[in-house]
C-alpha cells in the first residue's frame, strides 16, 4: 500500500489524486489537506464568480473525493498544524499542491496605501476567502486603476463595472455587492506597461467588456499597431487584438450613454502610487517596446484615481522546512521533485500561469515521477497514523462529509437565483457543518 499526502485541495491537488488512482487503483491512500475547511482552491475563491460553468470543473474533483480511497483532510494547515516532516514521516510522497496564493510585489512607492489592493486580496474579497473578507473596499472615488494586462485585471475590471442586476445566477458575495452597490465609479483605468500586441488577455474574457449594461470600454486607434502586423500573432491573440480594434471603432457619442469608461492606458509603466492617508492617484511613465520590452521615455503623467488594484502575478507561500525560490516565488524543483518523498504539482511547481486544465498533465506527470521513487511503498503508516497525530494534537479536522453539510447549507441561504451564499469566515463554514 502506498500512502500519498497532498498539500491542497486545489485543481493540481485533485487531478493529482485523480491520478494516483489511475495509477494505483485500490493499493493506495490519499490524503488531501486544506487549510481551509472547504475545498477546490481557486476554482471556489479565484475564478470569477459571474463564470459558474468554469466553477463547474469542481464536479469532477467531487467525483475523486468521493471515491473510497481519496480523504479530505479540511481545516488543517501544513506548516503551522502540522509539519511537513512529521507529514514525511507518515507518507511515501508529500505533494505541494498549496498554489500560489500571495501577490507579487510591485516594489513602488506607495504601494501600501489604503484602498490599494493586490488582486489575489481584491478577488479574495469578492469571492468570499476567510482571509480578505474584512477587506471592504471604499468605491467612493470616481476612478479606478487596475494594473496589468491579464485576464485577472479583466475580471477585477467587469466586477467592478457590473450592476447588482448582472450579477444575478453568479455566486459574488453578500458583503461585495453591498458595496459595489455603493459604486461611484465613472472611469476604470486598465494600465500595460506594453502594448496590444503584448496583452495575455483571452477573447472571451475580453469580449465579455462589450456585453455590460453601464460601461463600456476604449481604446486610443493611435495604441493600436498597423492590422497587417496582426497577421504575425498566434490566433488568440489575434482574436484579442481584433477586440481591442472593434472598442477603438465605438463612436465616441456612445460614451456619453453609458456611465463607466472602461478606459486602455497602453505603453504605461506604475512610477508610484501617490496618497497621503489614502490613494489618490498613481504616476505613470509612458514607454515604448523594443524587442518585445517596455523602455520608458522619461514623459510621466499621473492619474487621479481613488482605488487601485495590481493584477500583476503571484507567489507561493513558503513553508518552514522546505526550500524555496526567492526569484521565482515557487518551490524549486526538478520536474515535481524537491526533495526525497516531497514533491509540488500546478501553481506550487510552475508559478501562476496556463489554465485550471494545465494543471491535469502536471498532477499526472508527478504521479509518474512519485511512481518510480516509492514502488510499493516503505510500509508508512498513513492515515491511522495522521489521526492519531491530529487527536494528541486537537485538531478539529473537517471531513468531505462536512463540507457537503457546509455546502447544503451555502446551497440553502443563496439569494434568489444564486447557487450559494458563501460562508466568509472558517467558524461559520465550521459551525454549519453541525455537530
Ligand atoms: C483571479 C483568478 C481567476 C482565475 N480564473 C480562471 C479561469 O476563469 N479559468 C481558468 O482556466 N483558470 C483560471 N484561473 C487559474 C486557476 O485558478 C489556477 O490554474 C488553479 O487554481 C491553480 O491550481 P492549484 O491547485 O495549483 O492552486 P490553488 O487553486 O490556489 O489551490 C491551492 C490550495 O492549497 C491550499 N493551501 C495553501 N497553503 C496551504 C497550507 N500550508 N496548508 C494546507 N493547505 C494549503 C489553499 O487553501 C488552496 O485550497 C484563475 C486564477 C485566478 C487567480
Amino acid at each position: 500500500m502506498r500512502h500519498i499526502a497532498i498539500i491542497g485541495s486545489g485543481p493540481a491537488g485533485y487531478y493529482t489524486a485523480e491520478a494516483a488512482q489511475k495509477q494505483w487503483g485500490d493499493d493506495v491512500r490519499v490524503d488531501i489537506f486544506d487549510m481551509l475547511p472547504v475545498p477546490y482552491g481557486l476554482i471556489r475563491t479565484g475564478v470569477a464568480p459571474d463564470h459558474q460553468s468554469i466553477k463547474g470543473v469542481a464536479r469532477r474533483y467531487e467525483a475523486t473525493a468521493l471515491s473510497e480511497n481519496v480523504r479530505f483532510v479540511g481545516n488543517v494547515m501544513v506548516g503551522k498544524d502540522v509539519t511537513v516532516e512529521e507529514l514525511q514521516g507518515l507518507y511515501d510522497a508529500v505533494v505541494l499542491a498549496t498554489g500560489a496564493p500571495h501577490d507579487r510585489k510591485m516594489d513602488l512607492p506607495g504601494e501600501n496605501l489604503p484602498n490599494v489592493y493586490g488582486s489575489a486580496a481584491f478577488v479574495g474579497w469578492y469571492n468570499g476567502h476567510p482571509m480578505f473578507a474584512n477587506l471592504d473596499p471604499d468605491l467612493s472615488g470616481d476612478t479606478a486603476v487596475v494594473i496589468g494586462m491579464g485576464n485577472v485585471a479583466l475580471d477585477v475590471t467587469r466586477i467592478l463595472s457590473k450592476t447588482r442586476e448582472e450579477f444575478a445566477g453568479s455566486d459574488i458575495v453578500a458583503h461585495a455587492l453591498d458595496v459595489l452597490d455603493t459604486s461611484k465609479l465613472r472611469r476604470i483605468v486598465i494600465l500595460g506597461r506594453r502594448g496590444p500586441h503584448q496583452i495575455m488577455m483571452t477573447p472571451k474574457e475580453l469580449g465579455e467588456l462589450s456585453h455590460l449594461s453601464r460601461a463600456a470600454p476604449r481604446v486610443d486607434p493611435q495604441d493600436l499597431p498597423e492590422v497587417g502586423e496582426d497577421a504575425l500573432l498566434e490566433p488568440g491573440l489575434r482574436k484579442s487584438v481584433n477586440h481591442l480594434r472593434s472598442f477603438a471603432a465605438i463612436p465616441a457619442s456612445h460614451y456619453g450613454d453609458v456611465p463607466i469608461e472602461i478606459e486602455f492606458d497602453f505603453y504605461a509603466s506604475p512610477k508610484a502610487i501617490l496618497g497621503d492617508g489614502k490613494v489618490t492617484g498613481v504616476e505613470v511613465e509612458r514607454t515604448t517596446v523594443e524587442a518585445g520590452r517596455a523602455v520608458g521615455t522619461g514623459e510621466t503623467y499621473v492619474i487621479p484615481a481613488g482605488l487601485v488594484v495590481c493584477c500583476i502575478g503571484y507567489q507561493t507561500s513558503r513553508i518552514p522546512g522546505v526550500p524555496f525560490d526567492d526569484r521565482a516565488g515557487r518551490f524549486p524543483n526538478d520536474e515535481g521533485r524537491i526533495l526525497p518523498g516531497l514533491y509540488c504539482v500546478g501553481w506550487a511547481r510552475r508559478g501562476p500561469s496556463g489554465t485550471i486544465g494545465t494543471n491535469r498533465p502536471d498532477g499526472f506527470s508527478v504521479i509518474e515521477k512519485i511512481a518510480e521513487d516509492i514502488g510499493a511503498g516503505a510500509g508508512k503508516q498513513g492515515r491511522p497514523g495522521f489521526d492519531a497525530l491530529a487527536q494528541a494534537r486537537g485538531l478539529d479536522v473537517v471531513t468531505f462529509r462536512d463540507w457537503k453539510k457546509i455546502e447544503a447549507e451555502e446551497e440553502a441561504r443563496a439569494r434568489e437565483g444564486a447557487p450559494r451564499e458563501k460562508f466568509v469566515r472558517v467558524e461559520e463554514m465550521i459551525a454549519a457543518r453541525g455537530s
